[in-house]
């Protein structure tokens, strides 16, 4: 079942098209990803869909509800996890989720509820402390459970783990898959982070100017590319490369003593390779096997990779703005 449609949703600002016709399904209990470099609409897309920006043209339904006629219910089925930090720095955990519930209405179970989603971001031990007091990581996980006090349908986490360390990042990225596995949710998640994207996300839709280039589970987009990339470093690399298409490799590139090419699983090929090789007293140096990435599949689609875009000012400054719990 689809529990989010768009069809030929578009944000402009003034000239500038930052959405641009996007029409994209997100089926109920996954995890979908919005991968795309800075500036690529992943925010301005994920703000229409909760209602804080309004399209310039095309609709959304979100939990089968329409995002422009009916916001306020679209509003009560999500969750809400924004880049920019917005707990209250001189209240504790506790008071924080308290005052989120009374904007939601949650009276029932409170007490219960609270303890159930700080248990699930590992927070339980500091419920009562300020969170001023918190790490980087900590308030993150705050957040996440505040996102989730009201009990909603879909939560939508706006690059969850921007500017965390690697270990929080991954201590993050179990706490999401619980969710999911827990309450049976459906997340949607911006970020560009690949690693992220590969390791929790079910579906990906890479986001670049505004458009939809791709959009397929992790692992059909790495098979989408030509596969595996061998290189067999060899003194008579030449010679080995005559030998390949004898194998059926039509297509390989020779570099500083080096040959390159591309197969279908890799690690079964090669040693059939490196066994030719000895046949014909070739020696081989060394053997190198890349499995696609998505950084693959990224360059592939848009013809750059995502990290050339990244590192901006603008990632610094969230960053600091971030640590600083501002
Ligand atoms: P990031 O990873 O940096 O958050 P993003 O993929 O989320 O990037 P958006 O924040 O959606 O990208 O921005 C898409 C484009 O729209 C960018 O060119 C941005 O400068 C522009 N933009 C975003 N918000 C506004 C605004 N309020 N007014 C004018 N332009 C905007």
């Amino acid at each position: 079942m689809k529990i989010i449609t768009t069809e030929g949703i578009t944000k402009k600002y003034n000239e500038l098209c930052a959405v641009d016709n996007v029409s994209i399904e997100v089926s109920r209990g996954g995890i979908f990803g919005l991968l795309g470099p800075n500036g690529a609409g992943k925010t301005t897309l994920i703000s229409m869909l909760v209602t804080m920006r309004r399209p310039t043209s095309g609709s959304a339904h979100v939990n089968g509800f329409d995002i422009a006629k009916q916001p306020d219910k679209v509003r009560r089925s999500i969750g809400i996890v924004f880049q920019d930090p917005s707990l209250d720095e001189e209240l504790t955990a506790y008071e924080n989720l308290e005052l989120h519930a009374a904007m939601y209405g949650v009276k029932d179970n409170l007490k219960q509820t609270i303890d159930e989603v700080v248990e699930l971001v590992g927070l339980k031990d500091r419920l009562h402390s300020i969170v001023k007091t918190f790490s980087g990581g900590m308030r993150r996980r705050l957040e996440i459970a505040r996102g989730l006090v009201h009990r909603p349908t879909i939560l939508f986490l706006d690059e969850p783990t921007l500017g965390l360390d690697p270990q929080t990042r991954t201590a993050i990225w179990e706490y999401i898959k619980d969710l999911r596995r827990k309450y049976d949710m459906t997340i949607v998640l911006t970020t560009h982070y690949m690693e992220e994207a590969d390791s929790i996300c079910d579906r990906i839709a890479i986001i670049d100017h505004g458009k939809i280039i791709v959009l397929d589970s992790p692992s059909v987009l790495k098979d989408s590319l030509l596969g595996d990339t061998v290189t067999i470093e060899s003194p008579q690399a030449k010679k080995l490369a005559g030998i390949l298409k004898k194998t059926g490799i039509e297509k390989c590139t020779l570099h500083d003593g080096k040959v390159t090419f591309c197969v279908n699983s890799g690690e079964k090929r090669i040693p059939e390779i490196i066994g030719l090789a000895k046949d014909r007293r070739i020696p081989v140096s060394s053997v190198n096997l890349h499995k696609p990435t998505l950084d693959d599949v990224f360059l592939h689609y848009t013809g750059k990779t995502i990290r050339e875009e990244n590192g901006s000012a603008r990632d610094s400054m969230r960053m600091r703005r971030r640590a600083m719990g501002k």
